[in-house]
């Protein structure tokens, strides 16, 4: 579980105010000493490895950095199937292709035996704040691969099959050694003959033109749990590429992207808003409506309050990924409206207030009125003795 997990940037011996190329610099040191081709067998170097290239996925990422900084492991926990991101069975020496390639000779780690898990595919899908707060449900065209049922995905036209691979005997992967600028690298590569599938096709499928696929126009329902923040991921199982040589499929993962709201504003699980409020509410108290997630609520202004107040509404936030009923709190911003068209009455009460809580629409006029009183009443030299007696 997440509490088990180390801290990404102690993962990496980095601060957490890190430049991007820090976090790049150290990822490549620790890559280089745990990379399973440089360390093979070794079950403890790869869990390292496995490990540095999950925090550096994520910290070479601004927006899972942001997310991780904001939300930490749970940001990428995968529960029940969805929220954020699985790391397991990623295969991270793939993911980080252009990194390695130039030290370790641009060769790709190619499939094992013959049978290897298929690619995973992403995709996105933008829905509603609303949305992102009740968890929702949406279905998704995607063109799918699917095994091509005339040749049962051989490649080879029906009656015939495909052969072994005279280049790797059907291993599907070529190795050599090279000399790199730290020692002797042991590289394995892809068959170029067979592209790694260990088998030779002569006469093609002519469904599948030979690739053992056939591509279809799918829908898949991608279920988005409530309290998913913008930019995080669903994976759904099993509906990625197809595997090879009976391999797994790859996982589809859906980035989702939530629309903004006219009037709620999420950071972290909480909302934020602002209401306008009367003078006579802000002055008196009373009870106003406030629009939340939850629908409207009412909420007692204490009598006295000033504009820009924030009130708190107790878990009328969003609602944890994790568990519904652990929710955010709402902050609602109380905003003093000032009156811009009044009726002539509602003009003569409001003077007839004025004058009886200080008078402010007579203050001007009756500092001038002092001024020119003690001006007329003294010479020019006791104006400026006045002056000097500060
Ligand atoms: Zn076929
Ligand atoms: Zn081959």
């Amino acid at each position: 579980m997440a509490e088990s997990k180390r801290y990404y940037y102690e993962v990496l011996g980095v601060e957490k105010n890190a430049g991007d190329d820090e976090i790049k610099k150290a990822y490549r040191v620790l890559a280089k000493k745990y990379h399973p081709d440089m360390n093979p067998d070794d079950a403890a170097a790869a869990e390292k490895f496995k490990e540095a290239s999950e925090a550096y996925a994520v910290l070479s990422d601004p927006e899972k950095r942001r997310q991780y900084d904001q939300y930490g492991h749970a940001a990428f926990d995968g529960q029940s199937g969805f929220g954020g991101f699985d790391f397991s069975g990623m295969d991270f020496t793939d993911m980080f292709g252009d990194l390695f390639s130039d030290f370790f000779g641009g060769g790709r780690r190619a499939s094992r035996g013959g049978s290897s898990r298929g690619a995973n595919i992403r995709t996105s899908v933008r829905i509603t704040f609303m949305e992102s707060i009740t968890g929702c449900e949406k279905e998704l065209d995607l063109n799918l691969k699917d095994p091509c049922p005339a040749c049962k995905g051989s490649g080879a036209k029906p009656g015939t099959s495909p052969t072994t691979c005279p280049k790797c005997n059907g291993k599907g992967q070529t190795v050599f050694t090279s000399q790199s600028f730290f020692g002797m690298v042991r590289n394995v590569q892809s068959c170029p003959d067979c592209s790694g599938s260990g088998k030779i096709i002569k006469e093609k499928c002519a469904d599948c033109r030979g690739t053992g696929y056939i591509s279809s126009r799918k829908t898949v329902t991608v279920i988005i749990p409530q309290g998913i923040d913008s930019g995080q991921s669903v994976r759904i199982r099993e509906k990625g590429e197809p595997g090879t040589g009976g391999g797994a499929r790859g996982d589809l993962l859906v980035e989702v992207i939530v629309s903004g709201h006219p009037t709620f504003e999420r950071h972290n699980y909480d909302i934020y808003s602002t209401v306008p409020i009367s003078y006579a509410v802000a002055a008196l108290g009373g009870s106003i409506v406030i629009d939340t997630v939850d629908g409207k609520v009412i909420y007692d202004v204490k009598a006295g309050t000033a504009t820009g107040t924030r009130v708190r509404l107790r878990s009328k936030g969003v609602p944890s990924i994790q568990d519904k009923n652990v929710r955010g709190d709402h902050y609602v911003t109380l905003v003093t409206q000032t009156p811009e068209r009044l009726t002539k009455e509602a003009k003569e009460l409001l003077r007839q207030f004025d004058a009886i809580t200080g008078d402010s629409l007579n203050e001007a006029k009756r500092v001038q009125e002092a001024e020119k009183k003690s001006e007329d009443g003294s010479s020019s030299s006791s104006k400026k003795k006045k002056f000097w007696s500060k």
